[in-house]
């Protein structure tokens, strides 16, 4: 597993080359903020923020690097872009990233599912937030999908699949006496 995560640096957009090395901290908030945002997804890696780096360099290769360079992007997408590499980080604890080389599209698109979910169970709108992401990055960067991650539409739809944003009806009845 260490193999393949050391040659795959799980990004969110192909278009942008991951930063093999990033600075070190030069701020503290922020890293406590998203270390925060991490553990309580259930993420237990060490996270290294750089002010020197946008949002979408943010990336996960064992640890989570993630960009907090103050370039006007809204905190909310930002913490979509940091949920979809705390994604990576719950696909790797839970041990199903050795064939993420053969086929990567099934792991970006559980990470943008799990964005979601993580962003719902955060009590946000979290299809919402997701489809602003992208409508966001292409606006921003001309990003409309790639062959990596998937297309526009599947990247969107992916919060269909998580279920914090479907909560089911309740099954079990009441307890009234
Ligand atoms: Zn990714």
């Amino acid at each position: 597993m260490r193999k393949v995560i050391a040659t795959v640096l799980l990004c969110l957009l192909a278009l942008v080359a991951p930063i093999p090395t990033i600075g070190a901290t030069n701020t503290t908030t922020p890293q406590e903020h998203y270390t925060t945002l991490a553990r309580w997804a259930g993420c237990r890696a060490e996270v290294i923020t750089s002010d020197e780096h946008s949002i979408v360099e943010s990336f996960y290769n064992g640890k989570l690097y993630i960009g907090t360079m103050p370039d006007g992007v809204p905190a909310e997408l930002a913490e979509m872009v940091a949920l979809h590499e705390i994604g990576h980080c719950l696909q790797d604890q839970a041990g199903v990233l050795d064939d993420y080389a053969w086929n990567p599209q099934v792991y970006e698109l559980d990470a943008d599912r799990r964005a979601a979910d993580l962003a719902c169970a955060r009590h946000k709108d979290g299809a919402k937030l997701l489809h602003d992401l992208f409508v966001w990055a292409y606006e921003t960067y001309g990003y409309s999908g790639d062959y990596a991650h998937g297309t526009m539409a599947e990247r969107i739809s992916q919060s269909m699949n998580a279920p914090a944003c479907h909560p089911a009806p309740l099954q079990a009845p009441l307890l009234n006496g």
